[in-house]
């Protein structure tokens, strides 16, 4: 069963003309891929899709082939906790320490104090934040900003973690450690999906690559033919 699959997706915004034509892929669990292209490609279109802040045009997307176009009212909040996303400007909350931002969403899923403070100490650890829990994201460089960020991601443990441009902001050196702490995750249970018009860093990663290209999906690299 695949993740996350887009069927015959295709997406206009009022006014506007295609962001997405017609695309279709299959996303497996435990893979992390890339969706690359220029700018204006339809990146954050893909990811806004899968996040439910946009609904196709035309076409499905399906998680756990459960067809999103289905999921109304209520079942949105819940179905949004299931896939963390990342921001290339990370969004934090500059008044809060590191600890309150990346318990926010354990927060607000009404989840115990005591499991609170565990899981996210076991978190910050993770991202190389175990000592600065009680700074301010306006204390930290830019690459500890996003690891506050990715980190709020992947708190409640969703079996997807959807990242727009999540380097862009980066340094190549801190552009890269972010990476390989993505590259990290699908071991522990969440799948992956970045967005990147960086086509250097993202070939270096020797993962599958999704391009497109003015809203259409015209090409599927395989870690293999990346190689090669
Ligand atoms: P990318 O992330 O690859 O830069 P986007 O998905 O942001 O691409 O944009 C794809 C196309 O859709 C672009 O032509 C963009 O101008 C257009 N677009 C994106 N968001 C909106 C919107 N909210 N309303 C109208 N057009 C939009
Ligand atoms: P991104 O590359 O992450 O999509 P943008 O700067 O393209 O960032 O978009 C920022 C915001 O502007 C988004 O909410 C997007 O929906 C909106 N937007 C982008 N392109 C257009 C457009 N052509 N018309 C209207 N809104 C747009």
């Amino acid at each position: 069963m695949s993740l996350l699959r887009f069927d015959n997706v295709s997406k206009r915004y009022a006014g506007g003309h295609e962001a997405l034509s017609e695309v279709s892929f299959s996303m497996a669990e435990g893979e992390m891929l890339f969706v690359t292209g220029h700018s204006g490609a339809g990146k954050s279109t893909l990811l806004r899709l899968i996040h439910l802040s946009e609904r196709p045009s035309r076409g499905a997307v399906l998680i756990n082939e459960r067809n999103l176009n289905k999921v109304r009212g209520r079942g949105v909040a819940l179905q949004r906790r299931r896939v963390g996303i990342v921001f290339q400007d990370h969004r934090l909350l500059t008044d809060r320490s590191v600890f309150e931002n990346v318990a926010m969403p354990l927060v607000i899923a009404g989840v115990p104090r005591a499991e609170i403070d565990k899981r996210v100490r076991v978190v910050l650890e993770k991202v190389g934040l175990g000592e600065r829990e009680k700074a301010t994201p306006l204390e930290l460089s830019s690459g500890e900003q996003q690891r506050v960020g990715i980190a709020r991601a992947v708190v409640g443990r969703p079996a997807l973690l959807v990242a727009d441009e999540p380097t862009g902001n980066l340094d190549p050196q801190l552009a890269a450690e972010v990476m390989q702490l993505f590259a990290s995750l699908p071991a522990a249970g969440t799948s992956v999906l970045v967005a990147s018009h960086d086509l250097a860093l993202v070939k270096r990663m020797r993962k599958r690559v999704l391009v497109l290209d003015h809203g259409r999906l015209v090409d599927d690299i395989s870690p293999e033919d990346l190689a090669a």
